[in-house]
């Protein structure tokens, strides 16, 4: 019984087109649901930092370098995320969203899991080690 149930799945492969998918090759439709990359929206932040404070794994920082100014950096820690979408609903500016289309997160260096958006100076400023404006001042 067995071997006829071989033979049959034998035969039905060779008719059947493949069950796999030719990726990377050919790459598949994420549903539009989907949660990936997180992304920020700076036009109406505030820099409140409330998507940070209820992100569960600490995947997030908001550095604010003038909050007058509306310079802030936004600082994901992709490899922390659980893709929770916790910060998406916690963001009362709707700033943030999960990419749908940009779930190809595999990386073997780590620094690719840190991500920066924000303003070009400003992400520089931040990475050459500039003190965000709410953190003490070193004496
Ligand atoms: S999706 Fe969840 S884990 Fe990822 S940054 Fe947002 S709150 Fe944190
Ligand atoms: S919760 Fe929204 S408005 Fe507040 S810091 Fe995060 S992204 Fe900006």
């Amino acid at each position: 019984m067995k071997v006829m149930t071989m033979w049959r799945d034998a035969l039905d492969g060779l008719v059947k087109s493949p069950a796999t998918q030719r990726y990377p090759f050919v790459r598949a439709v994420a549903p539009d649901r989907l949660r990936g990359q997180l992304h920020w929206n700076p036009e109406s932040c505030t820099g409140c930092g409330l998507c940070a404070k209820d992100c569960p794994a600490e995947a997030i920082e908001v550095i604010v370098l003038d909050k007058k100014a509306k310079r802030f950096v936004f600082r994901y820690h992709v490899d922390r995320c659980t893709f929770c979408a916790q910060c998406v609903a916690s963001c009362r500016q709707g700033c943030l969203e999960m990419a749908s289309d940009a779930w190809e997160l595999a990386a073997t260096d780590k620094d690719d899991f840190l991500v920066h958006y924000g303003a070009e100076e400003d992400v520089e400023a931040v990475l050459a080690g500039a003190p965000a404006a709410d953190a003490p001042v070193a004496e």
